[in-house]
Parts: structure tokens; C-alpha cells; sequence
């Protein structure tokens, strides 16, 4: 079997160091076994990514010395795909349409809306609104988002942890989903349709992924996306999560913090062997500069 990965970031800033430890992990893996390595554009959430930043991401993968299969496939491209599976997701009655903002649900959770705790209840909705309070809202105008009921699918699939994946990396062998942790997950908005997390298993299975190698923090996630794998009948690839790079405090890299972009590293004149080699990748790519 050819090992197929891909990187897959969000256009929403410009990427930084941990990105491109991400990149050279994914990219490297595939190398090193004569496999594939793709690039995904995540834009589903056009409202937060900006084309400026797709350049960006280009630009910047290109002077680390990586190279991709064309077409890069941008998920914007296929939103109608995403929609029909979020609308089979619907039918199902698999999702239940969530008007309640963050201070809400943190209000119905009985935390101090102004908890800055990243471990709050973001995982407690509050389930289904009732039938009239959905009516009033919905004839408001409301924004919202719709839900994967947990409770549905357990209906559907049964005792959910019985849905497994191979995993890699991080903690690796047989992982058991456990998508409480992150209660009933938003898969699209009124707004931008399907989201993220339906448009990455449908890509995932699109583009013959074998191996997700990405960022440990998204673990959790993947309780999720072998629920929708489970329930959208897709395959389940094998996952390696990778450990996060921590900055000089011991902190992970975030675009939200400020963190330095690898923009800003070119220009204070790092050539990109130096960076590679700074996190840890030796092997030069014959592209140098
Ligand atoms: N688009 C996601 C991010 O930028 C990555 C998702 C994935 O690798 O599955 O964090």
C-alpha cells in the first residue's frame, strides 16, 4: 500500500513554525516510504479565510522546499459535496439546529460567561432546543449552527466506542472513539454550510488518504470524524498524531497568539535548511536557494 498524506491548514493568517513542523513531519513520512503527499486547502469558514493567505501558504511551503501534488484541492471548490452529505446527515435526523451563542450555552452550563478557561463546557450545548423556541428563533432569523446529536447516532451505530482507528503516533495502537468530549459537534452553519469537520472525512476518502498526520491537539477530533466516517459510510485512514512544537516558553504556536509567521523568518534572513534543521529535519530537499 502507498502511503498517501496530506497537510491540510486553514487559511486564516499566515502559517507559522508549527505548521511547518507539521508540514516537513507529513511531507517527510511520505518521502521516506516513496508515498504521496497532498496539500488541502481548508476554506470552508469563508469568512475567516482570505485568498491572500492561501498565496501565503504557497508561498511559504514552496520556500521550505516542499513539493505537492497539483491540483491543491480547496475545499470551497466542493461545497455542494459537503452539503448533500450534511443534508443525508439531516434526513436522518442526525442533527438538530442550535441557536444558542457561546454565553448562552456557558450560562445554561452554570460557568461565569466570562471564564476564560479553554477546558470550559464548550461541549455543552444544551441539545435540541424545544420545538417552539426553535420556531421563534428560526422565524427571527436567528443565526445557527447544526449539531450532531451524540444521542442519534449511538441510536444509529450503537455504543460508539466500539468505532476504532489505528493510531501511530502519539499513545499509538487501537484508539476507541470518545466524541463525548466534545458533546454534540457543529457540521455546518446557516451561514457557510457544512464545516470542517464533514469537509475533512469526505476529503480525507477523496483523496485515498492512508495515513492523517497532523497535530496532536486534534485528537479529540478524531472521536468525531470516525462518528461521521461511521455514519457517512466513509473509510477510516490510520492517524498519527505528532507532538506539538512548543515555543521558548513552553507554549504551543498558535496563528490567535501572535506567533512569528514564517514570513517574518525569511525575511529576518533564515535560509530554509537552517529552519528545517532548527526543527529537527535534516535532509535537504534539493531545492535549496
Ligand atoms: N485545517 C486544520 C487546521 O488547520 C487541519 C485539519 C487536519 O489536519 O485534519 O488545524
Amino acid at each position: 500500500m502507498t502511503l498517501v498524506t496530506r497537510f491540510a491548514p486553514s487559511p486564516t493568517g499566515r502559517l507559522h513554525k508549527g505548521h511547518a513542523f507539521s508540514a516537513l513531519t507529513a511531507w517527510t513520512a511520505a518521502r521516506e516510504v516513496g508515498g504521496r503527499f497532498l496539500l488541502r486547502i481548508e476554506d470552508t469558514d469563508f469568512t475567516r479565510c482570505r485568498p491572500e493567505y492561501e498565496a501565503g501558504v504557497l508561498e511559504d511551503l514552496t520556500w521550505l522546499g516542499l513539493g505537492w501534488e497539483t491540483p491543491v484541492r480547496r475545499q470551497s471548490d466542493h461545497r455542494a459535496e459537503y452539503d448533500h452529505a450534511l443534508e443525508r446527515l439531516r434526513e436522518q435526523g442526525l442533527l438538530y439546529r442550535c441557536f444558542r451563542t457561546r454565553k448562552e450555552r456557558l450560562v445554561l452550563a452554570g460557568v461565569a460567561p466570562h471564564a476564560d478557561d479553554p477546558a470550559d463546557p464548550a461541549a455543552f450545548t444544551g441539545g435540541p432546543h424545544a420545538p417552539e423556541e426553535e420556531a421563534r428563533r428560526l422565524a427571527a432569523g436567528e443565526p445557527f449552527a447544526w449539531r450532531l446529536s451524540l444521542e442519534q447516532a449511538r441510536r444509529k451505530l450503537g455504543d460508539l466506542s466500539r468505532l476504532s482507528w489505528i493510531e501511530e503516533g502519539v499513545d499509538p495502537g487501537l484508539h476507541h472513539a470518545r466524541p463525548e468530549a466534545l458533546g454534540d459537534m457543529v457540521m455546518g452553519r446557516k451561514d457557510i454550510g457544512a464545516g470542517y469537520v464533514i469537509a475533512s472525512v469526505i476529503d480525507d476518502a477523496a483523496q485515498g488518504i492512508t495515513h492523517v498526520i497532523r497535530g496532536e491537539d486534534l485528537v479529540p477530533m478524531t472521536s468525531i470524524q470516525r462518528v461521521l466516517q461511521a455514519l457517512l459510510d466513509l473509510p477510516t485512514p490510520i492517524y498519527r498524531h505528532h507532538r506539538l512544537l512548543l515555543d521558548d516558553e513552553g507554549k504551543r504556536f498558535a496563528k490567535r497568539d501572535g506567533a512569528v509567521t514564517l514570513a517574518q523568518i525569511r525575511a529576518d534572513g533564515t535560509s530554509p535548511r537552517a529552519l528545517r534543521e532548527q526543527l529537527g529535519f535534516r535532509e535537504p530537499t534539493g531545492s535549496e536557494p
